[in-house]
């Protein structure tokens, strides 16, 4: 039964914004209630806004009423940051998806939150320029949820995340009016006392509704060389990266992945290689003139440690033709479908994706320790990620109503977390704390002796959102 605030919220904004934005439809509620990761919630409408007014006409009447509201983009989050946890309204950005203005002599992109990032990207290739974060989901994943996930991606070597390219936004506020503002600049440079855009990215739709953003946009580079090199000795696979790294290269691209995670990936792609052993698919960045050098660089280094498989492109529609992306693009599909294999049809399950970081240098350390600790569990774990910029994702996939397995998951993830701070690294680089981490984010304070933290967390929460209307229960 739907409680009598958001009753007679549904009521005032239909009149407000109009009928036809507002679904209530069990059916279409179920659909936009969850998450890849499995998890579920439950709302009691989907609101899809058109302007800016529209967004802050919904926020005037949620602070009447006290109706929580989900901020959504794709829901493509894994961590619990999109799922409606308590009752409430879903407002979906994708009817708020144009790209406004575009200029490459001022580097600058000013887009609605809804537009996907590989549409974006659709638009951009034509003046020959690109943005460059670019999560694997990046075909559903949004501007306003990167922003707010802070998400990075596969370029996340070379370019960070999504707080390097964000020069200013705007926000609406759950208060009385649902007040909007401009935080942050037009230009990269700029100093406007506290760097509240900043603190908007990677804030899971806790805060404030983004409603516009002014994103950096850069050139595409000139040419791409990329290779795919299989190694039997993961040592080697990373003592080549490392090499590589403290040379003075910085990948364009760094993914890795371990054995097991090639062979689930490998499964049932088009691809014209035997693909054995643990990954690693490094693109440079570089000129027409140097990539033959380049391309040579990259073989000898493979081949001085080791690698049984090394093939390796000159441009991308070379790298496309090669397949040499294929096996990474079917990750997440390929841990479904082993979670199915290993527990059988219609089971409940979750794919559980850590997310820790490491400064570079850790990266074998951290790799070879979240492998021994994983073997001692038993569980169908496997292991890859950006490791250009240290990020790891150890991942399973469990039966969730087997609560022996999922305690053991639960243990498992604790232990990885700890690896990661122990090796002055982070709990989560880029898929955030939702509902899934928040453990892990009191983990890392204690860690880092920074507790005091939360609490200004909490208090800058009720100063953007002092009736806690906005995605509750999340991060903190
Ligand atoms: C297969 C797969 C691969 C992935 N790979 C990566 C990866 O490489 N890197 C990475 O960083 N992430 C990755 N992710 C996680 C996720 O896709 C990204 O974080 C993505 O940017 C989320 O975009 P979204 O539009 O789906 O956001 P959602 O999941 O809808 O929302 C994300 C958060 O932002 C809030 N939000 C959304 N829009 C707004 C808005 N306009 N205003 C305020 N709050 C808002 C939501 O409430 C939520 O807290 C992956 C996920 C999957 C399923």
């Amino acid at each position: 039964m739907v409680q009598k605030n958001i009753e007679d919220f549904i009521n005032e904004i239909n009149g407000s914004i109009g009928k036809n934005k507002i679904i209530t439809d069990d059916l279409i509620l179920k659909l936009y209630s969850k998450e890849p990761s499995g998890l579920v919630g439950k709302i009691s409408a989907v609101i899809f806004p058109e302007n800016k007014d529209d967004i802050s006409k919904i926020l005037s009447s949620a602070y009447k009423y006290e109706v929580n509201i989900y901020p959504q983009g794709s829901s493509s989050s894994l961590s619990g940051n999109a799922v409606p946890l308590k009752d409430g309204v879903i407002v979906s950005f994708e009817r708020m998806n144009r790209i406004k203005e575009v200029n490459t002599t001022d580097n600058i992109a000013i887009v609605e939150p809804g537009i996907r990032i590989d549409e974006l990207n659709l638009f951009l290739e034509k003046s020959n320029y690109m943005f460059p974060i670019d999560p694997a989901s990046q075909s559903v994943a949004t501007i306003g949820g990167a922003i707010n996930n802070g998400a990075g991606g596969l370029k996340g070597a070379k370019y960070g995340t999504m707080k390097d390219w964000v020069n200013g936004m705007e926000i609406a506020l759950p208060d009385e009016n649902g007040t909007r503002l401009f935080l942050g600049c037009m230009t990269v440079k700029c100093r406007k006392g506290y760097d509240l855009a900043r603190l908007i990215i990677g804030s899971e739709g806790t805060l404030a509704l983004v409603t516009e953003a002014v994103l950096r946009i850069t050139p595409i580079p000139e040419s791409i060389v990329t290779s795919l090199a299989l190694f039997d000795n993961l040592d080697d696979l990373l003592d080549s990266f490392i090499e590589m790294k403290t040379s003075g290269i910085q990948p364009y691209i760094a993914e890795f992945m371990d054995n097991k995670t090639v062979e689930i990936a490998s499964k049932g792609i088009d691809i014209n290689f035997d693909a054995n052993g643990n990954m690693l698919l490094l693109s440079i960045d570089t000129t027409k003139e140097s990539s033959e050098r380049m391309k040579k660089y990259l073989e000898n280094l493979f081949k001085k440690h080791n690698a049984n498989k090394i093939i390796t492109s000159l441009n991308q529609q070379e790298a496309e033709e090669l397949g040499l992306f294929k096996i990474r693009r079917n990750l997440f599909a390929a841990q479904v479908s082993m979670g199915y294999s290993l527990y059988g049809n219609g089971k409940k399950l979750q794919v559980f994706i850590e997310d820790i970081v490491v400064p570079p240098s850790k990266i074998k350390l951290a790799i070879n320790k979240v492998r021994e600790v994983s073997e001692n569990y038993g569980l169908p774990v496997t292991i890859g990620g950006h490791i250009g910029d240290g990020n790891i994702h150890p991942s399973v996939v469990y039966d969730i109503t087997d609560e022996n397995m999922k305690n053991k998951v639960v243990s498992w993830y604790k232990d990885v977390m700890k690896i990661a701070l122990d090796l002055n690294g982070s709990i989560s680089a880029e898929h955030g704390i939702g509902l899934l981490k928040k453990d892990g984010l009191i983990m890392e304070m204690n860690h880092y002796n920074s507790l005091k933290e939360i609490n200004i967390m909490k208090s800058i929460k009720s100063l953007f959102d002092p009736k806690g209307i906005l995605n509750p229960g999340k991060v903190l």
